[in-house]
C-alpha cells in the first residue's frame, strides 16, 4: 500500500465511500488490501486507525522511558492493540465482515478504541486527561458512519468505561488521586458524551436533532441571515481576542485599568448589539441587511479607542485599522469603501489631536504625525482596492446573470419546437428512453400515440402558410390542455405529434383520444377562417415490456397509416 492511498483514506473518510474516488494501488497493494474497491476502503480505514494506535503506543513507550508511566501495563496495552488490529485486518481481508449488516465493522472498532482509551486512563499519571480528550474526535468520527442507536450505545459505553476506569484508579491509588477531581472529570465527560450523542445523522445529509436546533437557534434558519450572522461572528471572534489582549495589557500595567475595562465593555457590547440586530431580523429593514458599513464604522471607533489607551504600543493598533478595512473589501461598494477610509482617517486624526492636547508628553507631535502620515497612505490605498474589487464583483454578477439567461435560452432551443412551444423530437426521444427504464423497473405500462392532422396540405393551399402555422399552434395547445400532467406531447414532424401517455393501457388511451377529438372538433383552430374544421387521425400502441421504444413507435405509425387508409378522423389501435 502506498502512503498516498493511506493518506487519502484517512484524510477523506467521508468521500472514500463512493466509487468516484479511485485509489491507485499497485499489485502488491491489491494483494495486501483487496481487489474490491469497497473492501479496500474499509481496510484502508482500519489501517489508518492502526497507524494512529501505533503513534499512541510509540508515544506511551517514549513516556515510559522518562519514567512517567509503568512499563508493564503499557506493554500489555500495546500488545493487546496489536492483536486486535491483526484480528480486524484478518476479518476484513478474508471478507468475513461481509456477513454483518455493518460490513465496515465501525461499531466494533469504535468499541475497541473506547476500551483502549479507558484502559490507558487506568494507568493514571498527569497526562491521563489526554484520553478524555481523545474520546471526542473518536466518537465524532464514529458518528459519521453509525446509526443513531449505535451512537447512543457507544456514548453510554464510553461514559461507563471511563467511569469504571476512574473508580479503579481511585481504588488502586487512594492517596494519589482525589475523588472530587475524578468526579468533576466524570461529570464533564457525561455532559460531553450526552451532547455528542445528539450529533447523529439522518438518512439524508442534514444534521439532525440537537446540533441542527442549536444551529438554527444561534444562526437563524434562514440561510442568508445565517451567512450574515456567521460573518459578523468572525469579527466578534477578533474582538474577543483583542479584548483578551487588552486584559493582558491591563494585567501587566501597559494600559490604564479603567480605560481598558471601558474599551473591553464597549467592544463586547458592540458584538452583542450587532448580533441582536442580525438575529432579530431588524437588519432586514435596511438597504444593506449585512450592516457591513455600520459594523466597519463601529470597529474603527474601537481601534481608534485602542490607539488612545495603548500608550507605547499604540502603533500596533494601526495594523488593526487596516484589518477592519480589509473586512470591507469583499462587501462594500466603492463609495462605501471610500467613506469608511475617510471616516477612519478623520477619527484617527482627531484622536491623535485630542491625545496630544491631553498628554503632550506621551503623545508627541512628531510621532503622531508619522503615524498619521502612515495611515494617510495605507487607508486610501485599501479603499481604492475595495473599489476595484467592487467593480469586479458587479461585472462578475452581470456576467453570471447573462450566462444564466444564455443557458436557459440554449436549453429552450435544444428541447423546444419554435412554432408550437412543445418539446421537440430530440427531447421526446430522450424522455421516451427514460420512461422506458422507469416502466421496466416498476412494471408500469405506457402508450405511444402518433397524431397526424388530416389533409393539412389543403389548409396551406387554401388559406396560406400563415394560417397553417396558426392551426398548428392552436391545435398543439388544445391537445396539450386535454392531457394529464404526467403525459408528454411533442412535435414529431410537420403536422405530426407524438404523445406519451404514462401509466395507462391502450383502452384508456383510446378513450382519452376521443375526448381530445371532441374538444378539437368544437374549437376554432383559426379564428380568421371559422369555416375551417380540423380533423385528425391517431395510431396508438402500448409499450411492451420486452420491446424497444423505436419498435413501439413503428407499430403506432403503422396504426396511423391504417387510420388514414380507413378514411381518417379516427383512432386505430396497434396490433
Ligand atoms: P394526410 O391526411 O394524409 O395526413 O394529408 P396531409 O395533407 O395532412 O399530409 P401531407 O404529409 O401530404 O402534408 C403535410 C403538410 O404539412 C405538408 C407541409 O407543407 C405542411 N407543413 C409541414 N410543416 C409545416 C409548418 O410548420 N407550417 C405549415 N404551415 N405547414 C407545414
Ligand atoms: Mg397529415
Ligand atoms: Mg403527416
Amino acid at each position: 500500500m502506498d502512503p498516498t492511498s493511506l493518506a487519502i483514506a484517512i484524510a477523506m473518510p467521508a468521500t472514500a465511500h463512493h466509487d468516484r474516488v479511485t485509489i491507485n494501488t499497485g499489485t502488491w497493494g491489491v494483494w495486501l488490501l483487496s481487489d474490491h474497491w469497497k473492501q479496500r476502503v474499509r481496510i484502508l480505514r482500519c489501517l489508518g486507525g492502526g497507524l494512529v494506535y501505533l503513534l499512541v503506543c510509540l508515544l506511551m513507550n517514549w513516556v515510559v522511558g522518562h519514567g512517567y508511566l509503568p512499563a508493564g501495563p503499557v506493554l500489555a496495552i500495546s500488545g493487546a492493540i496489536a492483536v486486535t488490529m491483526a484480528v480486524f485486518y484478518a476479518v476484513l481481508r478474508s471478507n468475513m465482515n461481509l456477513r454483518f449488516r455493518d460490513a465496515s465493522l465501525t461499531m466494533p472498532q469504535m468499541v475497541m478504541a473506547v476500551t483502549y482509551a479507558s484502559w490507558t486512563y487506568t494507568m493514571g499519571g498527569p497526562a491521563r486527561d489526554v484520553m478524555l480528550f481523545v474520546l471526542a474526535p473518536l466518537l465524532l468520527y464514529g458518528f459519521r458512519y453509525l446509526r443513531p442507536l449505535q451512537v447512543r450505545l457507544l456514548s453510554a459505553y464510553a461514559i461507563v468505561a471511563m467511569g469504571a476506569a476512574m473508580v479503579w484508579l481511585l481504588h488502586a491509588h487512594p492517596h494519589t488521586y482525589d475523588m472530587a477531581q475524578e468526579l468533576l472529570r466524570f461529570m464533564l465527560l457525561a455532559v460531553i458524551g450526552v451532547t455528542l450523542s445528539q450529533f447523529t445523522k439522518n438518512d439524508g445529509e442534514e444534521t439532525s436533532g440537537f446540533l441542527l436546533t442549536l444551529m438554527h437557534l444561534v444562526f437563524s434558519s434562514d440561510p442568508k441571515q445565517r451567512l450574515r450572522i456567521q460573518r459578523s461572528m468572525v469579527a466578534a471572534v477578533n474582538f474577543v481576542i483583542c479584548t483578551a489582549v487588552l486584559a493582558y495589557s491591563v494585567s501587566v500595567g501597559a494600559v490604564n485599568e479603567t480605560a481598558g475595562w471601558a474599551l473591553g465593555i464597549y467592544m463586547m457590547g458592540n458584538c452583542l448589539l450587532f448580533y441582536t440586530l442580525l438575529r432579530s431580523g431588524f437588519n432586514l429593514r435596511f438597504a444593506d441587511p449585512s450592516l457591513t458599513l455600520p459594523q466597519i464604522m463601529v470597529a474603527i471607533t474601537c481601534v481608534v479607542g485602542a490607539y488612545a489607551i495603548l500608550e507605547e504600543s499604540r502603533g500596533a493598533s494601526l495594523m488593526l485599522l487596516v484589518l477592519v478595512l480589509v473586512f470591507g473589501l469583499f462587501n462594500l461598494t466603492a463609495l462605501q469603501a471610500r467613506l469608511a477610509a475617510f471616516f477612519a482617517l478623520v477619527a484617527q486624526g482627531l484622536t491623535m489631536l485630542a491625545m496630544n492636547a491631553l498628554e503632550p508628553g506621551r503623545y508627541p507631535v512628531r510621532q503622531e504625525l508619522i503615524h498619521f502620515l502612515f495611515a494617510c497612505t495605507t487607508l486610501p490605498t485599501i479603499s481604492l482596492l475595495a473599489g476595484q474589487l467592487s467593480d469586479l464583483r458587479s461585472r462578475l454578477r452581470a456576467r453570471k446573470e447573462e450566462l444564466a439567461i444564455a443557458v436557459e435560452r440554449i436549453q429552450t432551443l435544444a428541447t423546444r419546437d419554435e412554432l408550437t412551444g412543445l418539446f421537440n423530437r430530440r427531447h421526446m426521444v430522450e424522455t421516451l428512453s427514460l420512461q422506458k427504464r422507469f416502466s421496466d423497473r416498476g412494471g408500469r405500462v405506457f402508450c405511444i400515440g402518433i397524431l397526424d392532422i388530416d389533409h393539412f396540405k389543403r389548409v396551406n393551399d387554401t388559406h396560406g402558410h400563415g394560417a397553417g402555422d396558426e392551426v398548428l399552434r392552436n391545435f398543439a395547445h388544445n391537445v396539450q390542455q386535454e392531457l394529464r400532467e404526467s403525459d408528454v406531447i411533442a412535435r414529431w414532424g410537420g403536422e405530426e405529434f407524438l404523445l406519451m401517455l404514462t401509466e395507462c393501457r391502450v383502452g384508456q388511451a383510446d378513450a382519452m383520444m376521443e375526448r381530445v377529438r371532441e374538444v378539437v372538433n368544437h374549437k376554432l383552430m383559426c379564428p380568421e377562417y371559422p369555416e375551417l374544421h380540423i380533423r385528425f387521425s391517431v395510431g396508438l400502441a402500448e409499450q411492451r415490456f420486452d420491446e424497444e421504444v423505436a419498435d413501439t413507435i413503428e407499430r403506432a405509425d403503422q396504426a396511423l397509416y391504417r387510420a388514414k387508409r380507413a378514411g381518417r378522423n379516427r383512432t386505430v389501435l396497434a396490433s
